[in-house]
């Protein structure tokens, strides 16, 4: 494919990991990504049919590299919020986060829906999915009901009538509201549809360090609550601070990022 990329630009590419960033004529980029190998990902770009247009804007490309994968996905989630690239449609800054928690009351377990302003949701525990808005957390809960043939009355998706749910006269509900399923039968069976989804709650006390290393360069990203605040790098001897910490923060993409290294504890974590 032809370009009209600075060849310099490209001569540059190295093969570690980092982000790494398509510029146009102007200052502001067009793509920001991330990878292992900065170098090969970049080729792949080149190589893509589908990218042309942005190919064809592009006139440099500059990168950053880091000590490793996780310093990459943080790094290129927080550019892609700050700067938002014309070609990233990913990882867009929600204002707000819903979800869905059980609460357990006299008469069984009952979904509630909340959200980031009122609920801290990396600390509750309970929760069920992180979702763009209360409307889209109800969506979900309405698709389960109909997946696994839950109670909307139940659910506190419908008014209550003597004569059962909707559900019930079309036979997609097993009976909850009318004492057909016990009551308890149904609410483990609403556990296990939102097991997928549960949120886990940040397993620390407070903040911690995860380290990453490659080569003799140390990069250590502070994390409170599954939210990044800062990495320092033994380069420079100096951190970049991300956010002051505030539970109202929470990141989705952050949480995404941080929560299979942590859980699984395939990262070096520090307490600090
Ligand atoms: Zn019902």
């Amino acid at each position: 494919m032809r370009h009209r990329i600075d060849p310099d630009s490209l001569t540059a590419l190295p093969n570690g990991s980092g982000v790494y960033i398509f510029k146009g004529q102007g200052t502001l980029p067009l793509y920001i990504g991330k990878s292992v190998n900065i170098r090969s990902r970049v080729l792949s770009h080149l190589r893509a049919p589908d990218e042309a247009n942005m190919i064809a804007q592009t006139r440099r490309i500059d990168f950053i590299e880091t000590a490793g994968e996780l310093g990459a996905l943080l790094l290129e989630a927080r550019m892609i919020k700050e700067q938002s690239p014309l070609f990233n449609h990913r990882l867009r800054r929600l204002r707000r986060l819903s979800s869905i928690r059980l609460c357990q009351t006299d008469k069984g377990t009952t979904p509630e829906i909340v959200d980031s302003k009122t609920v801290n949701l990396g600390a509750t525990p309970k929760l069920f999915g992180l979702f763009s808005s209360n409307h889209a957390a109800k969506q979900k809960l309405n698709e389960l009901a109909q997946l696994h043939g839950l109670c909307k009355v139940v659910l506190g998706l419908e008014q209550t009538s003597t004569r059962g749910c909707f559900g019930l006269q079309i036979k997609t509900c097993l009976g909850a509201c009318v004492g057909q399923e016990a009551r308890h039968v149904h609410d483990e069976r609403l556990s296990a549809a939102l097991i997928d989804l549960q949120v886990e709650v940040w397993p620390y006390r407070g903040p911690v360090e995860l380290i990453e290393e490659n080569d003799g360069w140390v990069q250590r990203h502070r994390v409170n609550n599954w939210c990044h605040l800062e990495t320092w790098c033994s380069k420079t001897g100096q951190a970049s601070q991300i956010t002051t910490f505030n539970p109202q923060d929470f990141d989705r993409d952050s949480y995404q990022i941080l929560v299979k290294p942590i859980m699984l504890r395939t990262v070096k974590v520090q307490a600090c």
